[in-house]
């Protein structure tokens, strides 16, 4: 099919054209034609299909024929994270370019002056992240009733940020009479509830399945020790013809420390995580871009659906808690029929982490040694959690069904356990695993003499039976960030199992007490910040 089948109008095809696309993805394809009839949309697609065009086109020819009024745009796009938020406003200046379209990109962690005075000059279009949203109109900025066309994008992940009580605010107070697209990777009963509350006779758009990989990514996975990881992860830096590369870590606090860690080592590395001011982050991602830093360490929050379209390598210094993350994080590599090398550095302990991905992807993950780096068994019982200690006990402590977020339970639900799954020790011991194995030589510098971890370096390793974190772990938050904080799992180290509030804890009961030593101005000029 060709884009000028659509029922776009000259303007945008030419702005199409232009960009170089020469085919519709399918979600385009299926959803571009009923946005434009004024249909509401139920889009059943990840990033990397081509979504943000599937909305933005036709958005772009349907502002295209009447014009904004101060303080009372007419559509709204949210968005889970600042990036993302910034990358669909990138798209919108891109295949709006014929078009004289006003948008305000209204994200934390930048001033309130500029985006109030954009506000004020009128905009036909408002990408916002909800915190700094519903701080605006607080304040009384922004009107939101004569919202014509509604873009819900990533709703499972706002699921996961705690986003939604915000969501459903935001919602009430726009016009009944508007247009809805809605948009998520997964649709766990939660975000089909919402689904049916926001929307008019949707029409649903499914593209394919999340749990896909592009075939274009040459996949890995390594088990080590974990005092072996991070010596794994620089071998393979040094040794697999990176160019540039993803790093994703689990945890916040780790990102800190690979980083750090190579950085010490003499890599060329930058940091994404959620805590970062962002003027950081966004300078991060931009050297990333500009390939002026060749190694970006992340979680996953930071790094969803960022758009880069050269990056050689993904690494999974943590093997991802959720299993489509796993999907979510190798395709960051392999983007639009480019080949890419993804590498999961696994713990012994993350047997059934490993099971669930390879349930997932339904396929199993080619085994891969380093020579000098001794290689680990998957462990697929409880023991090997039990062995990370206190905060295994916090992560895992046996919590009733009402208990689990509601990812977890839909992704155990999802995933019924297996005779397989139960007997795993006896199914799939290592010698039964038919794993192709690829074997590197070591060429890295003569280390035999060497200890195998640094002194500095063991000082600096992550500790998994940490209980709390140092000072230093509390970074400062803008107001939009503070938001954020009904924790995912891979976020649950600060946290203990609340009981008897169900899915629905209040998020200043998770949230970690601050050490009493922390500076009160710090909190403040955060919350301005
Ligand atoms: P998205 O799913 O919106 O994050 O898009 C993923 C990538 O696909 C982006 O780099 C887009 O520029 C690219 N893209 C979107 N539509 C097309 C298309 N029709 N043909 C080729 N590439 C596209």
């Amino acid at each position: 099919m060709l884009f000028s089948e659509l029922g776009l109008g000259p303007d945008v095809l030419r702005a199409v054209d232009e960009v170089g696309y020469k085919n519709p993805t399918p979600i385009q394809e299926k959803a571009i034609p009923w946005v434009l009839q004024g249909r509401d949309v139920l889009g059943c697609a990840q990033t990397g299909t081509g979504k943000t065009a599937s909305f933005t086109l036709p958005m772009i020819d349907i502002l295209g024929r009447g014009r904004a009024k101060a303080r009372m745009p007419r559509s709204l796009i949210l968005e889970p994270t600042r990036e993302l938020a910034a990358q669909v406003a990138d798209n919108f200046e891109l295949y709006g370019k014929y078009h004289k379209l006003n948008m305000a990109l209204l994200i934390g962690g930048e001033s309130f002056g500029d985006q109030i005075k954009k506000l004020e000059r009128g905009v036909d279009v408002l990408i916002a992240t909800p915190g700094r949203m519903m701080d605006l109109f607080d304040r009384g900025n922004i009107l939101l009733t004569d919202i014509k066309v509604l873009v819900i994008d990533e709703a499972d992940r706002m699921l996961d940020m705690g986003f939604i009580p915000d969501i459903e605010r935001i919602v009430s107070l726009l016009p009944r009479k508007r247009q809805t697209l809605f948009f998520s990777a997964t649709m766990p009963p939660e975000i089909k509830r919402l689904a049916d509350k926001f929307l008019d006779k949707p029409e649903e758009v499914t593209v394919s399945a999340p749990a896909s990989t592009a075939t274009t990514v040459a996949q890995h996975l390594l088990v080590v020790n974990e005092e072996d990881k991070r010596e794994a992860l620089r071998h393979l830096l040094k040794n697999d013809d990176v160019k540039n590369a993803f790093i994703f870590c689990n945890r916040k606090k780790d990102v800190a420390v690979v980083h750090g860690s190579l950085v010490k080592h003499g890599f060329n590395a930058g940091a994404l995580h959620g805590d970062m001011v962002q003027s950081k982050r966004m300078e991060t991602l931009e050297a990333f871009k500009a390939g002026s830093i060749d190694l970006l360490v992340c979680s996953d929050v930071a790094a969803r659906g960022i758009d880069i379209s050269n990056v050689s390598h993904v690494f999974n210094f943590d093997t991802p808690h959720h299993s489509e993350d796993y999907v979510h994080r190798i395709g960051r590599t392999g983007r639009a029929g480019k080949t890419g090398r993804a590498f999961t550095i696994a713990m012994p302990e993350d047997g059934k982490l490993v099971q669930a991905i390879e349930k997932l992807i339904n396929q199993e993950i080619p085994r891969f040694t380093i020579e000098g780096i001794e290689t680990a068994e998957l462990s697929f019982d409880d023991d090997g959690r039990r062995r990370r200690g206190v905060r295994a006990k916090r992560d895992e402590a046996p919590r009733g069904r009402k208990d689990r977020t509601p990812r977890e339970r839909t992704e155990t639900e999802a995933a019924p356990e297996t005779a397989e799954a139960r007997e795993p020790r006896r199914t799939r011991d290592r010698n039964e695993r038919p794993a192709r194995t690829e074997r590197v030589e070591r060429t890295e510098r003569p280390e035999r003499n060497e200890p195998r971890v640094e002194r500095s370096e063991r000082t600096e390793r992550f500790d998994r039976n940490e209980q709390r974190p140092e000072r230093g772990d509390y970074p400062r938050r803008d107001r939009d960030d503070r938001r954020d904080r009904r924790p995912r799992r891979d976020d649950m180290d600060d946290f203990a199992p609340v009981v008897g509030f169900g899915d629905d804890v209040p998020a200043f009961i998770l949230r970690a007490a601050r050490p009493k030593t922390e500076p009160v101005t710090e909190l403040v000029t955060a919350a301005e910040g």
